[in-house]
């Protein structure tokens, strides 16, 4: 049986406790393994070690030689392809096709989308005038931010982890990672990756456990970590927040959303079904970015809705390496309770269901997995509960809307403030929409199409700040103004 320890100051440690708790693969029930939970010393010792590494041997890496180092983990990451794949295909269940093509690859080129940026990125520098007409030249000058708590949830395990390690390392911090409960493997195994790339030993830290009263919380409230990156639930990024107000430490937070899409009758509409089927339903629509929210106009609402239809039934469910699959299930049981209350609050507060709705069979080897059917409802008024809260599973709302002014308004009548998709061929219609959304995404014609140097993050309840290229490097350096009188 597999055993999931901490990875501190290069080397992998038990919980000195012995506490440990069971690791689930969602597709069966099966256990995958044992996971060590952190108590405070162990959380302690991680990020004492991330202190000491600050003015070790990785302080004194100029920054091509660090570029070279992290591009080495990426390359490593890639050499060992299989066995991440395997490690988060188990944790999670989601299809290989799905991961090999997603997590696994853009985990790994996040360790190398931010050394560039980092390398072509100009520093500031301002002269003055003084009065004594000799004047002075500002320079900016960036130092890393420190130690930082990196805490990632389980839905794209390695690419949201790595997503914050890569910049962090890049811009010469250290890091201690709390992995969600639900998925330790990857990052597990990013710890031996950075051993055979010859990354100093307390750079990068692993410490498993839960939140509250648990690794995170404690990672979350050691004075000795300057900054915290989060990616999770919007009340989970609360408590952070509080936590991060003792000794006022920086915060960059990554949250829930609830994200519409909008179709005009102006679309190619074949290009609104693929692209809102993906958005709503690809792992198993376990996307922050996801698509719960669908407004199509009156003209092309039946056309849309039946589409959609015949597409989801055409879904695969099956085993993560079950080729023809492209549906796996939710991550745990726990989430599929939550996922099934709000299928079940659905139908009480007077959803009809288009498709879907309910728990599959699927046969006597899977039926202790965590499987949901996908789920498509249509008649629902816009203050049910399952139009403003968050699910974060494989279901959307359909509803129809007749002026763009109207779109817009219910496009953004919610909490959260995540991503949007726009579908219309109209161009100037597309800006104009996409200008007024109250969103840190807006995708016109697409969804999930990133750039690593543009900036990502949500407005409203879905974050705070902003990560992904220039915006990163905002986060993970503290700027100090050199100023020189001439
Ligand atoms: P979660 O908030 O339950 O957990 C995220 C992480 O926080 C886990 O590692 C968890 O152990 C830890 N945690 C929980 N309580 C804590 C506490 N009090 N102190 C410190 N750490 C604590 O989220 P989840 O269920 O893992 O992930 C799903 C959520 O994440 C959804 O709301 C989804 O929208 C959001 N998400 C957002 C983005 C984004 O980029 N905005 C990306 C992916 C997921």
């Amino acid at each position: 049986m597999k055993e999931f320890k901490h990875f501190i100051n290069g080397e992998y440690v038990a919980s000195a406790s012995g506490k440990t708790f069971e690791n689930r693969c969602p597709v069966d029930n099966s256990l995958i393994g044992m996971i060590h939970e952190a108590g405070e010393a162990e959380v302690d010792a991680a990020v004492r070690a991330a202190k000491a590494a600050l003015k070790g041997p990785w302080s004194k890496l100029t920054q091509a030689q660090r570029t070279d180092l992290l591009n080495k983990v990426a390359d490593r990451i890639n050499e060992r392809f299989d066995e991440f794949l395997e490690a988060e295909c188990r944790d999670t269940g989601k299809p290989r096709s799905i991961a090999s093509h997603i997590d696994i690859p853009r985990g790994a080129a996040n360790f190398k989308a931010f050394s560039e940026t980092l390398a072509n990125h100009p520093t500031e520098a301002f002269r003055m005038d003084t009065p004594d007409g000799k004047g002075a030249l500002n320079v900016g000058h960036r130092t890393p931010k420190g130690v930082v708590a990196v805490i990632s949830p389980w839905n794209l395990p390695l690419l949201l982890m790595t997503f914050k390690v890569g910049p962090a390392l890049a811009c010469g911090n250290t890091v201690v990672v709390k992995p969600s409960e639900e998925t330790p493997a990857t990052t597990t195994l990013l710890g031996e990756v950075m051993n055979e790339c010859g990354v100093p030993a307390g750079v990068f830290n692993v410490v498993h456990g839960f939140g509250p009263q648990s690794a995170g919380e404690f990672l979350t409230t050691h004075p000795l970590v300057n900054a915290i990156t989060f990616t999770g639930e919007t009340r989970t990024g609360e408590a952070i927040m509080r936590a991060a107000s003792v000794g006022l430490r920086n915060i960059s937070m990554e949250c829930g959303g609830k994200n519409p899409g909008i179709v005009f009758a102006d679309c190619d509409i074949e290009k609104a079904v693929e692209g809102t089927m993906r958005s709503a339903f690809v792992n198993c629509g376990q996307v922050c970015l996801g698509t719960e929210r669908v407004y199509v106009e009156r003209p092309v609402f039946e056309k849309f809705l039946s589409r959609m239809k015949e597409e989801v039934a055409k879904l695969k469910l099956g085993r993560p390496e079950d080729k023809e699959a492209n549906f796996g299930p939710l991550v745990s049981l726990e989430h599929r309770d939550k996922v099934k209350y709000y299928y079940d609050l659905a139908r009480e507060e007077g959803a009809t269901v288009e498709i879907g709705g309910g728990i599959p069979d699927m046969g006597a080897e899977l039926n202790d997995g965590a499987w949901i059917e996908p789920t498509i409802w249509t008649g629902l008024s816009d203050d049910a509960r399952v139009i403003r809260e968050e699910i974060f599973g494989p279901c959307c709302h359909i509803r129809p809307f007749d002026t763009e002014d109207e779109a817009i308004a219910l496009a953004n009548d919610t909490d959260y403030g995540l991503a949007c998709a726009i579908w219309t061929e109209n161009s100037a219609r597309a800006v104009r929409v996409a200008e007024q959304m109250e969103v840190g995404l807006a995708w016109v014609n697409s969804w999930f199409l990133r750039d690593l140097r543009t900036s990502f993050g949500g407005a409203k309840q879905s974050g705070i700040g902003r990560e992904g290229g220039v915006h990163g490097l905002e986060f993970y350096t503290e700027t100090k103004n050199i100023c020189i009188k001439l």
